[in-house]
């Protein structure tokens, strides 16, 4: 299936790129026809004055004005097809550039949907694969308490991978069809960003999660959404940065605003992406230049999340490298 969603968009691609080439000749053709059009009429105009004068009998007394009103018909005629010259262009030109960006915008759209049906297929079966694979080797081999604990650790990873695809997918489609409901309810937000946190701790031991979260942070909003916000921007740490580099998560509270800090030292983000990396579907990068899984929700829920919450999120550049994502609430 995947190999032939490939050929698909690889198809796609060439269908695209031919029309571009034949909208771009249609646009030149149309500019040079316009232009030819405008100086047959402007050479049309002279001749028809070059006529008009050479009828006019120089001995008579009108001569001079009539004279001076072929000339003045003349310059009319030349303003008139400039100016209607000039409205056609713009019209032409409005016309074409706001073709070409809803064209390029339903192909980015079309072929971010089609990433997103291959990386969710995928998604879907490997844990469910893995599982199944880890579960079989336990019920028919005798392992020491070591594997089996490696075992159970990496099954429930990929328990929590599917959980978190599962919760993103049924919100995004939720928050899509506009049904969601917030539950409101006050929350320790600081035992919220501990527990998840800790969790990512248990889930990748070998990783290096330093939390530093001030105590008794309250908020009034939807805990189910919050922790996933918070959930998804661990995970992308996580996905994004290679097993030595750290991770820090800051939580604290200035001046009635509460700021949380999710630092990583990853291959960080392009500045021309980190605007894109919030809008649904997008991932960096092509499809195949993305070695780590994903679907290009997490961070568009996130900020949905965020932003549901009267807060705001953004990206910056961390030093040496990699990104923070900072909440502000
Ligand atoms: P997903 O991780 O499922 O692809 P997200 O919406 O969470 O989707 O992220 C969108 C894109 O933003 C990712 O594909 C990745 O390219 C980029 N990204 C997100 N978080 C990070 C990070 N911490 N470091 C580098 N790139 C990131």
């Amino acid at each position: 299936m995947a190999y032939s969603s490939k050929l698909t968009a690889s198809f796609k691609i060439k269908r695209l790129r031919t029309i571009y080439v034949l909208y771009w000749f249609l646009l030149a053709y149309i500019i040079v026809a316009l232009t030819y059009w405008f100086m047959v009429l402007n050479q049309l105009n002279k001749k028809m004055a070059d006529y008009k004068i050479q009828e006019l009998q120089p001995d008579k007394s009108t001569y001079v004005q009539q004279l001076q009103k072929i000339e003045i018909e003349k310059k009319r005629k030349t303003v008139q097809y400039v100016s209607e010259g000039a409205t056609f262009f713009l019209l032409i030109v409005l016309g074409a550039v706001v073709v070409f960006r809803a064209v390029r915008r339903q192909f980015r759209q079309s072929q971010q949907q089609q990433n997103f049906m291959m990386a969710i297929t995928h998604e879907l079966k490997t844990p469910i694969a893995i599982a199944k694979l880890n579960l079989e080797t336990l019920q028919k081999h005798k392992l020491s308490e070591e594997q089996q604990q490696q075992l159970i650790s990496n099954t429930l990873q990929e328990a929590g991978r599917l959980n978190t695809l599962c919760n993103n997918l049924l919100l995004a489609s939720q928050i899509e069809a506009g049904d969601y409901k917030l539950t409101t309810e006050k929350i320790d937000f600081s035992e919220l960003v501990t527990e998840s946190a800790t969790d990512f701790k248990m889930r990748f031991p070998k990783r290096n999660i330093n939390l530093a979260a001030d105590h008794d942070i309250y908020l009034t909003g939807d805990r189910l959404l919050l922790q996933m916000a918070v959930n998804n921007l661990l995970d992308n740490a996580i996905k994004y940065s290679g097993k030595e580099e750290k991770i820090e998560v800051h939580l604290k509270k200035e001046n009635d605003q509460i700021k949380l800090l999710i630092k990583d030292e990853g291959k960080g983000i392009p500045d021309d992406e980190k605007n894109k990396i919030f809008n649904k579907f997008y991932r960096v990068g092509n499809l195949h230049t993305k070695e780590a899984k994903g679907t290009g929700l997490g961070l568009y829920l996130t900020k949905k999340i965020v932003e549901q919450h009267n807060g705001n999120i953004i990206v910056t550049n961390n030093n040496p490298r990699g990104s923070i994502f900072e909440v502000k609430l």
